[in-house]
């Protein structure tokens, strides 16, 4: 990997990718840390996989005592195209507010849940956010096989708490704590939006994707959908998709 600090700014697409999905996990270079949120603020931006005015939050680990997250008020859009270093926050410390996106605490509570993620996304797309607002408190009903991309069971719906607030972040590692570890990668925030995680950046976009398309489904079938009741998504998982 490149030492140039000024690396991030100027890879491409490609060689960004190629990191995540190589498995090089950490990124110990600012610069470059930076880059790779950009570069999957704007896959979001270009797949419209953001919400009103680009809002969302991206965040990756570092170190295994640092993470990066986007900043604080600025936009997914805009988060595209910085070629500034973003807010870095020292793990197993107080946070108070600072430059930080106002769901840091959410952030952090992801990966105490989930040693092995790396990436996380707070993402208000179109269809993911609607089904936010229309799923009961509980899963999603299971009706499409492509959801063993998320998880073995249908998509959690976390009830409603203040976005931001430590209540959010407190309710989300209780939910995620409840399930086994590497059965759900993505949780819907009710009345607010999506929340993925992923061990490397090709697994996240990915994630993200597949959620927003499943929502959609469920959002066109007006919450109706015909359940899969024959299949568990975990035999899915192992047989259609290795178990990916
Ligand atoms: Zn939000």
């Amino acid at each position: 990997m490149s030492s140039d600090p000024t690396h991030a700014s100027s890879s491409s697409p490609e060689s960004v990718a190629k990191d995540g999905e190589c498995g090089s996990i950490q990124i110990r270079n600012p610069s470059r840390a930076s880059g790779t949120l950009s570069y999957i603020a704007r896959t979001l931006v270009e797949a419209g996989l953001t919400g009103p005015r680009g809002s969302g939050n991206l965040s990756l680990i570092m170190t295994d005592d640092r993470l990066m997250i986007t900043p604080r008020g600025i936009s997914l859009e805009l988060v595209a195209g910085l070629k500034m270093i973003m807010p870095v926050v020292e793990l197993g410390t107080e946070h108070k507010d600072g430059d930080a996106s106002s769901e840091l605490l959410t952030h952090l509570a992801v990966y105490a849940s989930r040693q092995d993620a790396n990436f996380v996304a707070h993402v208000h797309s179109p269809h993911a956010t609607t089904a936010s607002c229309m799923a009961r408190t509980g899963d999603l009903p299971r009706f499409h096989y492509y959801q063993a991309v998320l998880g073995d069971y249908g998509t959690p719906v976390l009830p409603f708490y203040m976005p931001g607030s430590a209540e959010l972040a407190q309710r989300v590692g209780a939910l995620l704590s409840y399930y086994d570890h590497d059965t759900v990668h993505a949780l819907l925030l009710a009345n607010h939006g999506a929340l993925v995680w992923a061990h490397d950046l090709h697994r996240l976009t990915k994630r993200i994707q597949v959620l927003e398309d499943i929502c959609r489904i469920y959002v066109q079938s007006g919450g109706w959908p015909n359940e899969i009741t024959a299949v568990g998504l975990s035999t899915i998982r192992h047989e259609v998709f290795d178990g990916a």
